[in-house]
């Protein structure tokens, strides 16, 4: 264990880093004036560029969709990291020496060669690797590709490579390179026994890449039948480097669409990853030869670009033997925020995505990806198919077995609709409330673990999860609210500016309640229009106040700078208020998209269809609303 990194360090970091040499890494960036840089931004799809830059204050902010930070937040969310890791990640790059709030200095860093040389040396051994590829020897290695559907151009996409038999290449070819004995150790490439051997030999590789492309492990398969290793697949061992609990096969690939479509799609091997990607589903990826873990839903979690009341979808792949509803019923332990957003995507034949592929054609891929429920429905389904349900002990048994499953979760509004999702499944004589009296029985049964407060003793009846404490008046400043604060700024500061723009505003385009209560003063008032000119028009907004939290909010917003420099144009206008209308349609999608993702398109076909009419009008005019923000209100 080490300890915390200590707040001096962190500033120091902060201070060295460059963040536009840091964030030019995945954004083009061009002198927008004024110190200020500009470019396209990465966490949400745009055609002209609103993420800014500014190098001097150390921060970047994208006004379409306001994210924003510094350098260390910005490593987080773009690479998934967490915060320790992005700052141990810019102390490597910036020479910083990380102290420790234990003291200890000695401990500050891995041990070993530097991360840079080890993926340098995973760069030289990967383009090694994928030019063996070509080599004769290889020939069993590209028929594997082939009739699996892969051509050339597919192997290159992937960086597909080829070890050689014989036992040293890679070394030989990296000790040419100056690379040293104890770097090729430690980046997990070569062993040493007698004498040193690469760790792949006569295998097919998948270089595992992290999220900014770099390579920092390997897949290798078998191909050969004389392969002394059985295993099917082997996996660079945990490296300075490589966190096999963390790594996700694609996640360079399929990065920047996750963002944009706050979905995630995980399949089960690299295979599954290529044939989902060439097929358009370019959300997938793969765990490295390990379960899928908290760890990986964690960084799967930092690439969804799950602000607002946007919610990511993480669908699973889950073939339906045995291993594959195990691996469900096991989410059912892990994050409940996270199997809440989890979906189950089967393919009734029982193939996987890159079988589906060869068999039925990319079209068939994408479908099965578009087919996915709700993982509770498919473990709950399953568990209950295992039971003979024309006996009524079968029933009973069935109602136990999944009353032990509904027992884990945390969300009370969740239990009652599982129970009658369970009640529907087993049968008519056995009701919503016996199903939750099991459901209760159950949880009194289960053991006690970590979570401690929804613990009650034995014997007593279990007490009810008390309801989130709901805050009734939201801080002002919460940034989801900082377009409707910023947009009020406007309304108030300079009505004339802002003038007839608002005309399409309404009272449901707030969601503070204050904002709501000044927004509903200025409707009173005749709109921004009766303040153009007047300079009595904030002080006249506050008399009619009918409360102190709004009279003391208008004051505030009257005073605040505007978040720009420059002066409240027309541009500025138009990036606030069809932003701020933008909101509400996407607030209105996220609604027809969670009646969606519940209505099943077999069964309801005419509902489906109508709230898929109902979702394309929403998205287009989400997106007028988006260009007009952008075009400056043109
Ligand atoms: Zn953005």
């Amino acid at each position: 264990m080490v300890g915390r990194i200590r707040e001096d360090s962190i500033v120091e970091v902060r201070e060295k880093a460059r963040i536009d040499e840091v964030i030019s890494q995945y954004v083009t960036l061009k002198n927008a004036g004024g110190g200020s840089m500009k470019g396209l931004c990465p966490f949400h799809d745009e055609k002209s560029p609103s993420f800014n830059v500014n190098p001097a204050r150390q921060f970047f902010h994208c006004f379409g969709c306001q994210v924003g930070g510094d350098v260390i937040s910005f490593l987080m969310k773009i690479d998934g990291l967490s915060f320790g890791e992005a700052v141990e990640r810019l102390a490597d790059k910036y020479g910083v020496q990380l102290r420790r709030e234990d003291g200890d200095i000695r401990d500050d860093r891995p041990k070993g060669p530097a991360r840079q040389r080890l993926i340098e040396a995973h760069k030289s051994a990967q383009l090694f690797y994928a030019e063996q590829l070509g080599s004769t020897d290889a020939i069993v290695a590209r028929q594997f590709l082939s009739e699996r559907g892969f051509d050339q151009a597919a192997a290159e996409t992937f960086g597909i490579g080829f070890a050689p038999r014989e036992g040293d290449a890679l070394f030989k070819h990296l000790r040419q390179k100056a690379f040293s004995q104890d770097e090729l150790v430690a980046a997990g490439l070569v062993a040493v026994g007698r004498s040193a051997y690469d760790r792949f030999r006569g295998r097919l590789l998948w270089p595992i890449r992290d999220a900014s492309g770099d390579t920092i492990g390997f897949g290798a398969r078998r191909i050969f039948d004389d392969d002394k290793i059985e295993a099917k697949y082997l996996n660079t061992s945990e490296t300075a480097i490589y966190k096999k609990s963390q790594v996700l096969y694609g996640v360079d690939l399929a990065r920047r669409d996750m963002a944009r479509s706050s979905q995630a799609v995980v399949v089960a091997g690299y295979t599954d990853v290529m044939a989902c990607h060439l097929a358009g589903v370019t959300t997938a990826v793969a765990t490295c030869g390990t379960a899928f873990g908290d760890d990986h839903s964690r960084v799967l979690r930092r690439f969804l670009n799950d602000h607002e009341e946007f919610r990511g979808e993480v669908i699973f792949t889950f073939d339906g033997d045995a291993a594959g509803q195990k691996a469900a019923i096991k989410a059912f332990d892990g994050d409940q925020n996270f199997v809440s957003q989890t979906y189950v995507a089967v393919e009734p034949d029982g193939l996987d995505p890159c079988d589906l592929r060869i068999q039925k054609g990319d079209a068939a891929v994408r479908e099965l990806v578009a087919r996915r429920v709700p993982l509770y429905r498919f473990v709950l389904s399953n568990v209950v198919k295992k039971y003979d349900l024309d006996r009524a002990d079968g029933r009973i048994d069935a109602v136990r077995e999944t009353a032990k499953l509904v027992a884990s979760i945390r969300d009370q509004s969740k239990v009652t609709a599982f129970a009658q999702e369970i009640s529907k499944m087993v049968g008519s004589d056995i009701d919503t409330n016996a199903v939750l009296t099991e459901v209760r029985r159950a949880a009194n049964r289960r053991p006690s673990s970590q979570d401690h407060a929804r613990r009650t003793p034995a014997g007593t009846p279990p007490v009810e999860e008390p309801a989130p404490t709901r805050n009734p008046v939201p801080d002002l400043r919460d940034p989801r609210f900082s377009i409707e604060r910023e947009t009020l700024k406007l309304v108030i500061q300079h009505p004339m500016a802002i003038g007839r723009t608002t005309s399409d505003v309404g009272v449901e385009d707030f969601t503070h309640p204050t904002y709501r209560a000044v927004w509903e003063l200025v409707a009173a008032a005749g709109g921004p229009v009766a303040g153009s000119g007047d300079d009595g028009w904030a002080n006249r907004l506050r008399d009619a106040a009918p409360d102190a939290a709004t009279s003391s909010a208008i004051s505030a917003l009257g005073v605040e700078p505007l978040l720009t420099a420059k002066e409240a144009d027309p541009a500025y206008v138009a990036l606030h208020v069809f932003r701020l209308l933008e909101l509400t349609a996407m607030r209105r999608i996220a609604a027809v998209k969670s009646r969606l993702q519940r209505t099943n398109p077999v069964e309801n076909p005419h509902d489906y269809n109508k709230m898929f009419g109902e979702l394309a009008a929403l998205e287009q005019h989400r997106r007028s609303l988006q260009d007009r923000a952008l075009a400056g209100g043109v």
